[in-house]
């Protein structure tokens, strides 16, 4: 592939997820450095209102906003496209800074399995071992509806556990960090300077758990308390996801083992989405 000459990093794209919109000020202030040798670096916040308003977005959520099929006429359809017009033709790569309510650490989000990401997540977590690595890679990229997609390339870091609309310390550290060796990893793919990568565990997903619901469309179970936190840890067959209010859990019943994320995320309570599932998979980077 040809090298990447110009990097956007983004935040804001959900309003009142703070680490990224503060990183995006410290880069601004020149208190975080984005620049490499082979590469030039900007940034900028996507959903300025909505950062205004310290909520996820206005009208839509933005960053479901970039599939090409996708047609709609809200404010923040409008953003995306001109988020298209403005930006995507000069930066080949796109990094999109989110936070999570859930317990994820730092998840590097790769939406495509070829060697570039590959590489990428080798890269990054063998100097963060506490990282993860998630593949979501179900979609061709053009139907893949992140605003991240909206360019030739793109990632998200995606950092937690911290309640939207407040600022840690420590989790804006873990994103500099993952953000740091992401930028390190473009400058060295540019030179052909990428070498000893070794094979590692990712996470790759697979489906989301619905929270079951009764006729009045009030819940009738809740994420299952030994699992509550442990986002990337296993849960084999036969355990526990949910735990009904009538005294009885729900168990994972397929035959792999799987590996919730996103559990009990604020943002996703409103869909009544209990959590994702992955499975783990050995990346061959060599
Ligand atoms: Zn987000």
């Amino acid at each position: 592939m040809d090298n990447i000459n110009q990097v956007l990093i983004v935040g804001g794209t959900h309003g009142n997820e703070l680490s990224g919109i503060y990183l995006n000020k410290l880069i601004k202030e020149r208190l975080y450095n984005i620049d490499r040798a082979s590469f030039s670096a900007s940034s900028v916040i996507a959903n300025p209102d909505a950062v205004k308003a310290n909520t996820r977005f206005v009208e839509q959520d933005l960053n479901r906003q970039f599939s090409l099929e996708l047609e709609a006429n809200s404010k923040e359809a409008r953003l995306a496209t001109e988020f298209k017009n403005n930006y995507c033709a000069n930066n080949p790569l796109i990094i999109d800074l989110h936070n999570t309510t859930s317990n994820m650490g730092a998840t590097l989000i790769l939406l495509s399995n070829s060697p570039f990401y590959k590489k990428m997540g080798a890269y990054v977590k063998q100097r963060m071992p506490g990282s993860n690595i998630l593949f979501e890679d179900r979609k061709e990229w053009n139907e893949q509806p992140y605003l991240c997609t909206a360019s030739q390339y793109g990632v998200m870091i995606e950092v937690g556990a911290q309640a939207h609309g407040s600022l840690q310390f420590e989790t804006l550290e873990l994103m500099k960090e993952m953000l740091s060796l992401v930028l390190d990893y473009v400058d060295k793919h540019n030179l052909y300077q990428l070498s000893n990568l070794a094979n590692y565990d990712a996470f790759y997903y697979t489906e989301e758990v619905q929270i079951p619901m009764d006729h009045d469309g009030m819940r009738i179970a809740a994420v299952h308390p030994t699992i509550c936190g442990r986002d990337f840890e296993v849960v084999k067959t036969g355990e526990p996801i949910m735990a009904t209010f009538f005294g009885f859990d729900i168990y994972w019943e397929k035959e792999n083992d799987i590996y919730p994320h996103f559990i009990n995320e604020s943002a996703y309570s409103s869909a009544n989405i209990a959590m994702a599932l992955a499975e783990k998979k050995t990346v061959f980077v060599d």
